[in-house]
């Protein structure tokens, strides 16, 4: 293997929903940023997903006269956290943290062009708790035709509805034998996706169309994206973390960072002895998260020195 041969400001790893979030501000900034991912496919669980994005007091809220603040949300996150207070992923340093940086995130995400929108109805999952909200607190992508992706379009990683449908129109339909309201969102689908058809349009929608819309906005800014190249190794210098060892087809390269790396690389869902060790009782062929989460880079920053918590926790559902 070669010494190092190229040099950006950040490397991030995975192209998830946080690492193009990362991506997208540090270019925007005037940054260099090389985006690294294992997948032949862009996008990761994120482009899987259902892409609601929990944003208590967020400027839809504000302009659709719903009432929330701060303080209230910090009320609702002091419920709910305060069956697990020794969690370090969740102390009130980094709750307050949040509730003040994701309205900005989404802010700064509509400034770079990405239509966004509230999710009309959506309660808070412990809506009963003090401080919870019983409509929406939550933001999702509109569909996004991902024909504008030019060649990265077929290397979007399918998603979960690939309709020219919002979530809460494709939520309706379910309903279309029982609601005339299910029966009218039923037939404006079906004209948007007959529309889509004969204009040659191929619409993606909720994760999906966000990671299409962060995509659309990263490359503008010149952030370089990398597919089928996995981060094997973080590299040190003095107890800081100044590049990575990433392989593509077989060749090992050696990457310099010089601001550092973000590791945004996913859980653990496809490594069976992770989920023996941390999740006994639970297999990966359970799991809907894309196979390449197999928790590499937790045991590589594990190997640098890095704490791992709340290993045990998992978000799962029957589907
Ligand atoms: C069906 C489904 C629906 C969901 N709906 C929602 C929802 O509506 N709202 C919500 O908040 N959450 C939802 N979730 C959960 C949410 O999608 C995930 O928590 C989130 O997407 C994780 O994002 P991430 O950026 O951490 O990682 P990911 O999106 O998983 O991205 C990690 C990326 O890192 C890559 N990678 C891994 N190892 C390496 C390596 N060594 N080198 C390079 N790349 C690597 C992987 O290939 C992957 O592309 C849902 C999950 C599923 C499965």
């Amino acid at each position: 293997m070669s010494n190092t041969s190229h040099y950006h400001d950040l490397i991030i790893v995975g192209s998830g929903g946080g690492s193009m979030c990362a991506a997208l501000y540090a270019a925007s900034r005037g940054k260099k940023v090389l985006v690294l991912e294992k997948s032949g496919y862009y996008g990761g669980t994120t482009a899987r997903s259902g892409g609601v994005m929990w944003i208590p007091n967020n400027r839809f809220m504000k302009r659709d006269g719903v009432e929330d603040s701060f303080e209230r949300a910090r009320t609702y996150l002091e419920a709910l956290a305060e069956t697990f207070e020794d969690a370090p992923g969740a102390t009130p340093e980094r709750r307050e943290r949040f509730l003040k940086e994701a309205p900005a995130m989404i802010d700064f995400l509509v400034e770079q062009g990405l239509e966004l929108d509230r999710v009309p109805f959506w309660p808070d999952y412990n809506d009963e708790l003090s401080g919870g909200c019983k409509t929406s607190r939550c933001v999702v992508a509109a569909p996004f035709n991902k024909k504008a992706l030019g060649e990265w379009a077929d290397k979007l990683r399918p998603g979960f509805l690939d309709l020219p449908a919002t979530l809460d129109e494709a939520l309706a339909i379910p309903y279309v034998k029982r609601s005339w309201a299910a029966r009218k969102v039923f037939v404006r689908v079906a004209f948007k996706v007959i529309g889509a058809l004969l204009t040659g349009k191929r619409y993606v929608s909720c994760g999906a169309a966000l990671q299409a819309r962060l995509l659309q906005a990263a490359l503008s800014h010149g952030v370089e994206i990398r597919l089928e190249t996995a981060v094997r190794e973080l590299l040190e210098n003095n107890g800081r973390v100044t590049g990575v060892i990433a392989e593509h087809n077989g060749k090992r390269e050696q990457l310099g960072a010089s601001l550092g790396v973000i590791v945004g690389a996913g859980g653990f869902a496809h490594n069976q002895a992770l989920r023996k060790q941390y999740q006994p009782g639970t297999n990966v062929q359970w799991s809907s998260a894309p196979v390449e989460d197999t928790g590499d880079m937790h045991l590589e920053l594990q190997r640098i020195g890095a704490a791992l918590a709340q290993m045990e926790e998992m978000v799962g559902q029957p589907c």
